[in-house]
């Protein structure tokens, strides 16, 4: 074999498998989520992973960090420009759009899966991550506002991160009164161009509000004395964040008004958030959305009212992580390791194995198959983490019975009918 022929082939940089020791958490979280959509009403909605190029060119905007520089676009075999997707709310809006979803109905959507971006990767920032969203349709008032950022919080909530995440808020304003306010936003720069670093300077013509959200510490004192969106919203805006706090408010959620939050993609106006937190470093949010009224009517549709959030799941999982609060039951593992301890006991092993699992629907039941030596069989029921072993040998076979092994507690072996096996594991074993 030649030496490149022998190269194993890896990954690709920044994208991760993800390992059975590690799917358990995500599992956690999933059904977390998937829960929760089903308790507010919202309907799951799944597109292809790769759309036409343009669509997203189109919705998230010619000058944003992802259209200019992080999509994977490609020519497919008939030159058509496909790209794989970079976030899911212009999927969602096209598969909405296509299928009539939005004909004067409301609809309260979530999506999950992988998005691509071509990022530099590092500790919560990868070229293919995942995120779980949600999209809304045919609301314009601020109660839709309040009720995906209550879902979000819930969320924190349940899984214990409320306390350790910020919600920050602000709001666009309308279309028009964003414009008078850049038009302001650009003359207050060109005053203070000797300040501005490249990247700066390369949006002032661009994109100016993103210049806002710089991190650039040489730039902080500049970015301080800026004037404020805030100031410049139009009547209908300023009334439609009133009524979102009031009822945030009302529901004990707390916030923090950032007025230099203004979002990296060009759809949203009005409501924009983000849930951060300091315990990840710099990549610290965790879930971002905001109202996003023009969209719809830009890729073709009528003007619809719209609100969506998306959240990264390494991020949160990690968190999780971070904080230890991913629970002992969600890391995988099986309750009981059912060891025939010689091939004659195979056929009773897989018979008594099936008629468990049919007693006991929610036992985690881990069968040794493979056959080895005694003490290669009792290294793999070690080894299983199962706090019980079910074993079946010559004895037993003859008694109809099975030895209980407790492998994780000081505690006398036990040996019990079959017949009365599952009452046995009942109570064993919580579920
Ligand atoms: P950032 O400022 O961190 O680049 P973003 O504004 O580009 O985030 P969004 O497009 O709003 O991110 O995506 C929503 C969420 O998806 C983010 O808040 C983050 O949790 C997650 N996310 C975005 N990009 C990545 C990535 N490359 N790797 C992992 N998670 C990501
Ligand atoms: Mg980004």
């Amino acid at each position: 074999m030649s030496k490149s022929a022998a190269k194993k082939i890896q990954a690709i940089r920044g994208m991760n498998d993800l390992l059975p020791s590690e799917s358990p958490r995500w599992q956690f979280f999933e059904a977390k989520v998937r829960q929760l959509m089903h308790r507010y009403g919202f309907d799951e909605i799944r597109t292809p992973i790769v759309e036409q190029t343009a669509l997203f060119a189109r919705s998230i905007g010619e000058v944003t960090d992802i259209v200019e520089k992080e999509m994977y676009t490609f020519d497919d075999r008939n030159g058509d420009s496909l790209t794989l997707r970079p976030e899911g709310t212009a999927s969602c809006v096209r598969a909405a759009m296509e299928h009539g979803l939005l004909h004067n109905q409301t609809q309260r959507l979530w999506y999950q899966g992988p998005m691509f971006r071509h990022e530099r990767p590092q500790k919560g920032r990868y070229r293919q991550f995942h995120q779980v969203g949600v999209e809304t349709y045919g609301f314009d008032g601020p109660d839709i506002d309040a009720e995906v950022i209550l879902l979000s919080a819930r969320l924190w909530q349940e899984l214990g991160l409320l306390e350790h995440v910020t919600l920050e808020l602000n709001s666009l304003g309308s279309t028009e009164a964003r414009a008078a306010y850049r038009d302001k936003l650009v003359a207050y720069f060109d005053q203070h161009h000797d300040v501005l670093d490249d990247d700066s300077k390369r949006r002032l013509t661009s994109n100016p509000l993103r210049i806002l959200d710089s991190k650039n510490p040489a730039m902080a004192e500049m970015l301080n004395g800026a004037p404020q969106l805030m100031d410049h919203l139009d009547d209908e805006s300023r009334t439609h964040f009133e009524q979102l706090k009031a009822v945030l408010d009302a529901a004990g959620i707390n916030y923090v008004v950032n007025p230099r939050l203004v979002r990296g993609l060009d759809y949203y106006c009005r409501t924009v958030f983000e849930w951060t937190t300091t315990a990840l470093g710099s990549q610290g949010t965790v879930c971002a959305g905001g109202r996003y009224d023009g969209l719809v009517e830009q890729l073709g549709g009528k003007p619809t009212p719209a609100v969506g959030f998306a959240m990264g799941i390494e991020r949160l999982i990690l968190l999780l992580e971070t904080l230890d609060l991913i629970p002992e039951e969600a890391l995988g593992g099986c309750d009981v390791y059912l060891l025939p301890m010689d091939d004659n006991a195979t056929i009773v092993a897989l018979t008594l194995a099936e008629k468990l699992r049919s007693e006991l629907p929610t036992l985690r039941l881990q069968l040794h198959c493979g056959g080895g030596s005694f003490k290669s069989r009792m290294k793999k029921a070690d080894k299983s983490n199962a706090p019980v072993a079910v074993l079946l040998g010559e004895d037993e076979l003859a008694e109809q019975a099975v030895t209980l092994k407790f492998l994780r507690d000081d505690r006398e072996q036990l040996r019990v009918s079959q017949a009365e096996l599952t009452a046995t594991l009942q109570n064993l074993v919580p579920h």
